[in-house]
Order: structure tokens, then C-alpha cells, then sequence
């Protein structure tokens, strides 16, 4: 295909505002998929994307497309992971196209996943053809919502399209839009191979699959290629294009987005990102801006039952060959024994695995408190990135902590706005802007990464009623009185409640999370204190008296059945929970405990 008819684009939104549903229709209006093999939200391949609405990977199809001028025309579509835990990987879908539509839901109007997703097309350069979705509902309000894009994204908005992904309303104009308002891609035909690594994945006969997107040069079928970042080399087996079924062609040349395998054993040998190139005819220079990605938030994952250890090692390591930024390593906890400290780029990262691991591989676990990594400067001068609360180095040998900041964005109704600001000042935020845009407001917020990290997100939906929008970036790492707290359940150290804390947070934390034990573990024949510590120091503490009645007292008459049931359901409630030292501990316990109300 000559590079004036190809158009490369990518579609960003907010979460609901109807990309996949616009995606499914751009697909069917072209006849791109047989009439029988169409389904809804056909690029969002995973149940669990599909129940949560997310894309984690990067999906492509390509459309040809029949415009005005009787022309055919190539359209690729890359449909990127919408959420912040991705952004990086979003930052790469973005450079491997020239173009955006910007989806806005003409009831609700711009949210923040809408700006962060349309300033990275911003700084990707993108042409952005603004499209107003969902106009079949009474609530649809156009003029609004073009104003409110002009205002708050600054993007002229008079050409908008109105669209209803549902009926199918809008989507032909779409199409002819994309031919005639983005641009072309460029590329030199004749110049060593430029490709781009976009994203990876797993496939069980073919190995990893990788997208790409060809900047110059020519890539055919037996190439010997060279990763720039990683130095590996490989010989390419298979060329093709996603329609969205992988289907083989001969080559793939500038401007072009496809597919490629190259017997690579695992998604982790692959860097997103990363510069293909020819092995014999290397380009001069690699594509800039590559990352390579790391974990921001860790967590350890133990399985309630311990004979299950082996299959939790089988389920993360069949995870992480799909997924490069999921990292793990064995971990003996005192209380929990064998399991695994996993590192997660966020919290919606995060639960996903941990979902999958729980659903797909039927395994109970046992997750302790999420924790950032924080950098701990010795008084040697040396530094250490800690990843587990637990293992923090003696206070004596510490000279000072610093730990992760963002910066957050939140867009939230007038009404809740003050709210909104009492969580944020609650959570050691330093307010950085306020502003307007019509009965809204965007508040920006400098915020610790570990007071987000683990309920932040349900506190702020909460007390907006779920009318707060939020996204996040990490800015850097700041100094600040940070300690270790523990807590000690009938005298022993739990070390999966272990965490860090603002040193002027921390009788507030502690005070709440001996309460929080205090309901969640269950009597037992003897009595518990349950404490918080600071190096040593007791900062807080409760007693959970003993257990006086026998639990079957009640039972009065003899009703033997009655009496067994109860005893039965007692022993299946015992099931979920750990032991630590005499006392038993219910597995929900370290989650809840974590959270703050
Ligand atoms: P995404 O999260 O941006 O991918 O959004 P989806 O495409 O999954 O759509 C979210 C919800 O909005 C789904 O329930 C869709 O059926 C619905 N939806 C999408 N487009 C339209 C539309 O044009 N009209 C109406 N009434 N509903 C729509
Ligand atoms: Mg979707």
C-alpha cells in the first residue's frame, strides 16, 4: 500500500465513554469481520478485560476502508490500555500512530482519563478529530460538551462528529474523517529498518506474537533482526497483519503496522518499546524515549492453603510470560511461610493478577498491604531500595527515608469538591492547582504514592458518590519522616501488617488498625493484646478478651444435626485463616485491616 493511503490511528476516552463499542462498529461498517464471526467488544480478548472493562495489552486491526474518492484506503486502529497503570505503554501505542479520535460521552463530558490519555496523543503530536458519543440518549448534550473540549482541552471542537457507536449512527463520517483530516505516515522505503516494538504477547503455538510498527525500511519474512535495547537477534518466522484473526503477508513496509514471530520463548525478552532492526543493515540511531519498565508498587502473595505453594509458583510464572512488567521472587514470611513478593506497575495491575490467579488457577490467597518502594539512605551513604516493609534495616544505621510522590488529577463536581479536598489534605496532599470548567472542577494534588496506593481510589468515589474522575503520574522521590510500624498480635510481630508510615500518622494508623484486628479476629479461649510498635515502642493498643461460652451452648434441646452444622461451618470459616503463633488469623484480615474509614 502507498503510504498516502494508509492512516494509522488510535482511540482515547475516558473509561465508559464507548471506545470498544466504537471500535466494534468502525470494524463492521467495513465488512473488516464476517457477519457471524462479529462480537461485541471484539478487540478486548480476555474475560477479565471484558468484566472490568480494561485492554491491558495493546490490540490492533486493520480496516480497509472505501472513501468518497472511490479510493481504498488502509486503516490501522491501535487500541491501547486506557489506564494509568499503563502509561508508559500507552506512550509507545501513541508514537506508533499519527492520530487520535478523541471519544468524549456527549452526557457526561470530559473526564480525567479523557485529558491524561489526550495530552499523551498531545505529546505524540496527533492530529485529534473529536467525536461526541452516544447521541441516541435523551441526556446527549453536544453543544456542552464541544464547549466544555474547547475550554478545558483547547482543541477546536466545531467539526466534532456525532456519533452513536450504538445504532451505528456517525460511524461512516467517522471513517471518512480519518481519510481526510489525519495524516499520512512518512517512512523511506530504501533506508536500513526502523520498526518499533508497540507490545508483546503470548501465544501457546506460536510463542510471543510481537506488534510493530514499521517507521523505514522493509521487513520480509526469514530477516535476521536485532532488538536494539536488548542486543538479542532473532530470525523472523511469520509476517502478518491483525484483521484482527492474524492473517500471513509477505512483508510489511513503512508506514505499516503487523505482526511478527521469531521463536522468542517469553514476553519478558521483549521490551516495549524497543527498536527492531536488520542485523547485517542497522539503522543509525534507535527510536527515542525508550523506558524500561519497573514495579511501583509490591505486594506478597501467599497461599492460604501452604500445600498449594508449588501451584502458586506454576500460576505467576505462566502470568509472567505474558506480562514484562510483573515481577516476582520467593519470599518466607515467619507468619505466612513460603510465597511470593510481587512487584505490579499499580493497584489495578495489581488486582488483575491477583484475580487471575484466584480464577483461572483456583488458588486462595493470602495478600499482604501493598507497599511503594522506598529509597533508604544509610548513614555509610550508601542506598537501598526497599520493597517490603518488613525488611527495613535497623533505625540506628538509617540517616533518612524518601519515598514516591504523584501527581494526581481529579475532576469532580462543585458540590463534593470539598470532599474531595479534605481526603486529599487527610492524605498529606499538597494542593499544586484549582480550576473551573463550568460546574466542575480540576483539582491537581502532589500526594505520597503509599497514602494512594492502597483505598484512596474507593474513598474518593465514595464521597463523590462516584462522581469524581482520577488519574495519576509518579513525579519523584522526597524526603520525609517515614517509619517502620508493626504490629504484634499476643506478643508476636506480624510481619505481613508491617508498614510505612508518616511518623506524625502513625499513632492515628495504629490506634485504627489494633480497632480494625480487634473485630476481625475471633475469639479465642485466651485473651489477646493486639499492638502497634515503632522501633520497639508501643504507640497503641487493644485487648480482644477471651471467649467465655462455648459456641454450641446456645444449641440448647440436643439438636444433635444442628449442633454438628454449626460446628461444620465453624471449621469451613477456619479454613481461611492462618495461624500465627496460637492465635488464628482470617485471611480477610489483611486487607481490611489496611483500610482506612
Ligand atoms: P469503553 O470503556 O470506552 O471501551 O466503553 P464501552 O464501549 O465498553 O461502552 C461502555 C458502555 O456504554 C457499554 O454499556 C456500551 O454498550 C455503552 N455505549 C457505548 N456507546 C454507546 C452509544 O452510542 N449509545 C448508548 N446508548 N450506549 C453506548
Ligand atoms: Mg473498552
Amino acid at each position: 500500500t502507498p503510504l498516502s493511503h494508509i492512516r494509522n490511528f488510535s482511540i482515547v476516552a475516558h473509561i465508559d465513554h464507548g471506545k470498544s463499542t466504537l471500535a466494534d462498529r468502525l470494524i463492521q461498517m467495513t465488512d473488516t469481520v464476517a457477519e457471524r464471526d462479529m462480537k461485541d467488544q471484539l478487540l478486548d480478548s480476555m474475560d477479565i478485560e471484558r468484566e472490568r472493562g480494561i485492554t491491558i495489552k495493546a490490540n490492533t486491526v486493520r480496516i480497509d476502508y472505501t472513501a468518497d474518492d472511490g479510493q481504498q484506503y488502509v486503516l490501522n486502529l491501535i487500541d491501547t490500555p486506557g489506564h494509568v497503570d499503563f502509561s508508559y505503554e500507552v506512550s509507545r501505542s501513541m508514537r506508533a500512530v499519527e492520530g487520535s479520535l478523541l471519544v468524549v460521552d456527549s452526557t457526561q463530558g470530559v473526564e480525567a482519563q479523557t485529558l491524561a490519555n489526550v495530552y499523551q496523543a498531545i505529546e505524540a503530536d496527533h492530529e485529534l478529530i473529536p467525536v461526541l458519543n452516544k447521541i441516541d440518549l435523551p441526556a446527549s448534550d453536544l453543544d456542552r460538551v464541544a464547549e466544555q473540549i474547547e475550554e478545558v482541552i483547547g482543541i477546536d471542537a466545531s467539526g466534532a462528529i456525532p456519533v452513536s457507536a450504538k445504532t451505528g449512527q456517525g460511524i461512516r463520517e467517522t471513517l471518512q474523517a480519518i481519510v481526510d483530516h489525519l495524516p499520512a505516515p512518512t517512512g523511506d522505503r530504501d533506508a536500513p529498518l526502523k520498526a518499533m516494538l508497540v507490545d508483546s504477547k503470548y501465544d501457546p503455538y506460536l510463542g510471543v506474537v510481537v506488534l510493530v510498527r514499521i517507521m523505514d525500511g522493509v521487513l520480509k519474512k526469514g530477516d535476521k533482526i536485532r532488538m536494539m535495547q536488548t542486543g538479542a537477534t532473532y530470525g523472523v518466522d511469520r509476517i502478518g497483519v491483525f484483521r484482527p484473526a492474524m492473517t500471513v503477508v509477505d512483508e510489511l513496509g513503512p508506514g505499516e503496522i503487523g505482526f511478527i514471530t521469531a521463536s522468542i520463548k517469553q514476553v519478558r525478552d521483549t521490551r516495549v518499546g524497543d527498536t527492531i532492526t536488520h542485523e547485517k543493515k542497522q539503522c543509525a540511531e534507535p527510536l527515542p524515549g525508550f523506558k524500561p519498565s519497573i514495579p511501583v508498587v509490591f505486594c506478597g502473595l501467599f497461599p492460604v492453603d501452604s500445600s498449594e505453594f508449588e501451584s502458586l509458583r506454576d500460576a505467576i510464572e505462566k502470568l509472567a510470560l505474558n506480562d514484562a512488567s510483573f515481577s516476582f521472587e520467593m519470599e518466607n514470611s515467619a507468619a505466612l511461610g513460603f510465597g511470593f513478593r510481587c512487584g505490579f506497575l499499580g493497584l489495578l495491575h495489581l488486582e488483575v493478577i491477583r484475580d487471575r490467579i484466584e480464577r483461572e488457577y483456583d488458588i486462595e490467597l493470602i495478600t499482604t498491604a501493598p507497599s511503594v518502594v522506598y529509597h533508604v539512605y544509610m548513614k555509610d551513604g550508601s542506598m537501598e531500595e526497599l520493597h517490603n516493609p518488613a525488611d527495613m534495616p535497623d533505625l540506628t544505621l538509617v540517616d533518612h527515608v524518601e519515598e514516591p510522590r504523584i501527581k494526581a488529577t481529579i475532576l469532580v463536581p462543585d458540590d463534593f469538591l470539598g470532599d474531595v479536598l479534605k481526603l486529599c489534605q487527610d492524605r498529606r496532599g499538597i494542593q499544586e492547582d484549582l480550576t473551573y470548567a463550568g460546574s466542575r472542577a480540576m483539582v491537581v494534588y502532589d500526594l505520597p504514592l503509599n497514602e494512594v496506593v492502597f483505598d484512596f481510589y474507593d474513598r474518593l468515589k465514595s464521597v463523590t458518590k462516584g462522581y469524581a474522575s482520577f488519574d495519576y503520574e509518579i513525579t519523584g522521590y522526597r524526603q520525609d519522616n517515614l517509619v517502620k510500624m508493626q504490629l504484634l498480635v499476643n506478643d508476636e510481630p506480624v510481619d505481613a501488617l508491617s508498614m510505612m508510615v508518616h511518623r506524625d500518622r502513625a499513632e492515628m494508623r495504629g490506634r485504627a488498625m489494633c480497632e480494625k484486628l480487634k473485630g476481625l479476629i475471633p475469639r479465642h479461649m485466651f485473651k489477646i493484646p493486639i499492638q502497634a510498635a515503632i522501633g520497639g515502642k508501643v504507640i497503641a493498643r487493644e485487648t480482644l478478651s477471651a471467649m467465655r461460652k462455648d459456641v454450641t451452648a446456645k444449641c440448647y434441646g440436643g439438636d444433635a444435626t444442628r449442633k454438628k452444622k454449626l460446628l461444620e461451618k465453624q471449621k469451613a470459616g477456619k479454613k481461611k485463616m492462618r495461624q500465627f503463633g496460637k492465635v488464628d488469623i482470617p485471611q480477610e484480615a489483611f486487607i481490611s485491616a489496611l483500610k482506612m474509614d
